[in-house]
Formats: C-alpha cells, structure tokens, sequence
C-alpha cells in the first residue's frame, strides 16, 4: 500500500466530523427571547432533539448553547449508534432483574429506531446505515460471555445477535487480535456532525430558536415550581421550565449534576481515505465494532472509506496536547490491531469528554425544579437523541415516558470540580487489560 506517514503538519486536531459537515446557519447573534415555555441548555442530541420535540408539542423553546451547534461530544464521538446498555445486558439482570433490564435494554433499540425515523421522514442526508455493531473479545473468557450474552437476548429481548468464533473472524475483520465476536445487525453508523447540524435544522423549523456562545452562567429559579430566570452571558430569558442537556460539559451553574457526572477524555483517529480493497479486508462488513477491554478501542470505516479509531488512550481531560499525545497512542494501537495501516497516513485526531456515571446508567429526572439528561457513559449518540424526546415528553407532562428515573443517583464521593481522581482510575484499568 502506498500510504505515507503522518507528518505533524498534515493532522487536523478538529472532528472528522465537523470538519466534513455543513453547517444548518450561524446563531452567533440571534436575539435572545425574553420568555420562552422551555429553555434547553446545550445544543448537543440531548438538546436539539429536545428543543425538536417540544416545538412539536406546540411551546415556545429556546436552545442556548456556550460554544456552537453539535460543538460537545455531539460532534467528536465515534459516530456509532449501537444497541445494548454501557454495563451489558448480564450485569444489567443481575443488578436490575430480568424485567427492568429488558426494558432498559430496549430503550437503545427504541433511540436507533427514532434516528431511523428522523432520517427517513425528513429525508437526512446523514450518511445513516443498519451496518450493525460488532464487539470483540480482547480475552478468552470475554467471549465465553458474548456466547451467554447471546444467548440471553435472544431469549429474553428477541435480538437477533450472532456469535463469530474465532476460526471465522475473518469473515469480520482483517485482525488475529481477538478471541471471537458477537455481532448485533441492528446497530447503526451515521455521520454525526451533519446529524447535528439537520437535528438543529429541524428543531429551528419546527419553530425553536438557538442562540449560540450563550453560556449559562446562573439559574434562579423563581419560587417553588419550575420557573427559572436562565442567566447567559448574552442576556437573560425567563423559562416556565428548563431543560439542561450539558452531558461531559456539566459546570458550575448546574453542581448537582456536576458531581453526577465523571467527565473522561475519550480519544479518535482518522486515516487518509483507505483503498476499498484495504477497507474489504479491515472491516468487510462495515460494523461499529469495539472491544471488551476496560481501555476499550472502537472504529469503524467512515462514508469516505477512512479507519476511524477511537478508544480511552489515557484518563486525561480532553485538550489540544493532550490529543496529539492520545493520537500517537492510539496509532500505536491502531497498528496493532490492523498491522496493515502501520504506514497509513493519519489525517485527524481530536478529543472530547464522556458522561460516565457512577453506575455507569442513563441518569436523568427533575431536581431543584430544573429537568435534566446526562451520563450516557459513552452509548449517548443513540440514547442522547432519544432522551431529549423523552424529556419533551416529561416537561409536556408525560413523566412515565421517563424510566430511567427511577435509578438512584449518587454523587462521586469528593468529586466537586475538576476529576482529580481520573489517573487512579485509569492505572487500574489499564492494569486489568493487560493481564490477558
Ligand atoms: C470521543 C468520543 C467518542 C464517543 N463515541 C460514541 C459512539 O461512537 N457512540 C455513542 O453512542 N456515544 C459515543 N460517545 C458519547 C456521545 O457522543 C455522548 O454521550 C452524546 O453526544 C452526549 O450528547 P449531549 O447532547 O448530551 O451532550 P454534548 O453533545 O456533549 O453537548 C453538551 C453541550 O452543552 C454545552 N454546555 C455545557 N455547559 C453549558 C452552559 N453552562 N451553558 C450553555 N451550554 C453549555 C456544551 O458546550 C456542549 O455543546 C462518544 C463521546 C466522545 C467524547
């Protein structure tokens, strides 16, 4: 293969994604309502799908965004809308039962169908497909549990997963690396930075405005209901209720969720665009795949036939030397799993932040009267866009469409800004792997 090394001038350090996507307007400047039925806080899937649904509902919805549209992890994730809870379905049984792990369970399958629709009805040119989500085993015993994985949701979800040994993993993908694989065909990748940009579209047409570099940096909620003066550092608007979709990105003026959320840097790849010979061999199939590792790697092969690979590389908050740093890591790693890219060129790497909980669950609800989304633990592509049509639900008065509020919701103990915890953690992690 003719590829060339990466020189440090050729690499972008912005999403694949936003670089390659076309933004719906500019809402740098738009005027600030005064009063609005809801204000949304983030204008990521969380939000936009809220302030999408809201709007239909038929209330006055203001997005206010700090940075721009799809700028958080929105815009810098794998691009992977996968089916299947962060903690697996076993765990899930065995924490939850039976009963509530289906239907937790089925809430993913539930938020690729809305996408599925979102594109369809409105005919998104998102680069969206049923390609299906593949994991694969890092250790033996690993995929000792997809075969009982497997099992179970066939029997007790009715998903249609396949187990691939490791005789026939090439069938899969063009590596020795794993110990087998369980592949699920109603996972699904989609270009997330135009996604982004068309949920935003959608929403301004459906009558929401989005008011871009409008960080809010207070709420003061007015009495004891729902009402909020929502003070952002364009102007202030008053909302009868509030709807705060600030994922990875939770900062002060929100602290209880701020102490719910455990902010990890995840890391991505982009290669030059492959030959479709190199892609047949890599991933033939075109799956989402990821493996079983706790420093897990994810990659998938992009509409315009590049490598995206993406994995935890080091627990450190997202920036831009920290990304070149996590970039080299995972080229490294990236070699060792498909020794045929050794000398691919690497086009982009960039950073963001993943809402991991304590429980690793979706957590979202009402607390001090402000309605809330968030720790997605890394599957929030899918579960994002979902929740923030479950939250128009709730705020429209539909509380039951909500069943992720009955989880309980700890704080981090000592976790009251920055994660100082974050390098502990991950030499632990990283200990785990490599006993293989
Ligand atoms: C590198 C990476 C890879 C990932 N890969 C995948 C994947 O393949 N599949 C998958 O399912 N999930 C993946 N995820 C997770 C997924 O991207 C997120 O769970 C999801 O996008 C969260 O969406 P959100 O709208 O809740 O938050 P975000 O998209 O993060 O948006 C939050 C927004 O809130 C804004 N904000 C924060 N504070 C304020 C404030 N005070 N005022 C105004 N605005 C504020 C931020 O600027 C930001 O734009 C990945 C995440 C990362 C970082």
């Amino acid at each position: 293969m003719a590829h060339t090394t990466t020189k440090a001038t050729d690499l972008k350090t912005i999403s694949y994604w936003l670089d390659t996507a076309t933004p719906s307007g500019d809402y740098r400047h738009t005027t600030l309502p005064k009063h609005v039925d809801v204000v949304v806080v983030g204008a990521g899937f969380t939000g936009l799908s809220a302030a999408l649904h809201v709007a239909k509902l038929g209330k006055s919805v203001a997005v206010v965004e700090a940075n721009t549209v799809n700028w958080g992890a929105s815009g810098r994730n794998g691009g992977m809308a996968t089916t299947g809870l962060a903690i697996g379905f076993r765990k899930a049984i065995k924490r939850y039962g039976e009963e509530r792990a289906i239907a937790y369970f089925r809430e993913y399958n539930h938020a690729i169908e809305l996408i599925e629709k979102l594109v369809t009805d409105n005919k998104l040119q998102v680069d969206y497909a049923r390609s299906g989500k593949m994991g694969l085993a890092w250790k033996p015993e690993h995929f000792e549990g997809f075969k009982a994985t497997a099992e179970s949701l066939k029997r007790l979800v009715g998903q249609p997963v396949e187990i691939v040994p490791k005789s026939e993993i090439r069938r899969e993908i063009g590596s020795d690396l794993y110990h087998g694989a369980m592949v699920d065909p109603l996972g699904a990748g989609l270009h997330v930075g135009n996604f982004g940009h068309e949920l935003g579209r959608l929403a301004l047409e459906a009558g929401a405005t989005i008011h871009e570099n409008a960080a809010v940096v207070d709420v003061k909620r007015l009495g004891r209901g729902y009402a909020h003066d929502v003070v952002t550092s364009r102007g202030t608007i008053r909302a009868d209720k509030v709807i705060v979709g600030t994922s990875g990105y939770t900062g002060r003026p929100f602290g209880w969720m701020q102490r719910r959320v455990v902010p990890v840097g995840s890391y991505i790849i982009v290669t030059e665009p492959l030959p479709q010979a190199v892609v047949d061999e890599l991933l033939p199939n075109r799956r989402m795949a990821s493996d079983s590792k706790n420093f897990l790697y994810y990659f998938r092969i992009t509409p315009d036939n590049r490598l995206l690979f993406g994995g935890r590389a080091r627990f450190a908050i997202s920036s831009p030397d920290s990304d070149l740093k996590s970039g080299e890591i995972l080229k490294k790693a990236m070699a060792e799993v498909f020794p045929q890219l050794k000398n691919a060129r690497v086009d982009y790497t960039w950073g963001g932040l993943v809402d991991i909980s304590m429980d690793q669950m979706v957590h979202a609800g009402e607390h001090d009267g402000l309605f809330y989304s968030m720790n997605y633990s890394g599957h929030g592509v899918q579960m994002a866009t979902w929740m923030g049509k479950v939250m128009a639900d709730v705020v429209g008065g539909n509380s039951a469409a909500n069943i992720w509020g009955e989880l309980s919701n700890p704080a981090v103990p000592g976790h009251f800004g920055p994660p100082w915890f974050l390098p502990l953690a991950g030499a632990w992690y990283g200990l785990l792997d490599k006993v293989r």
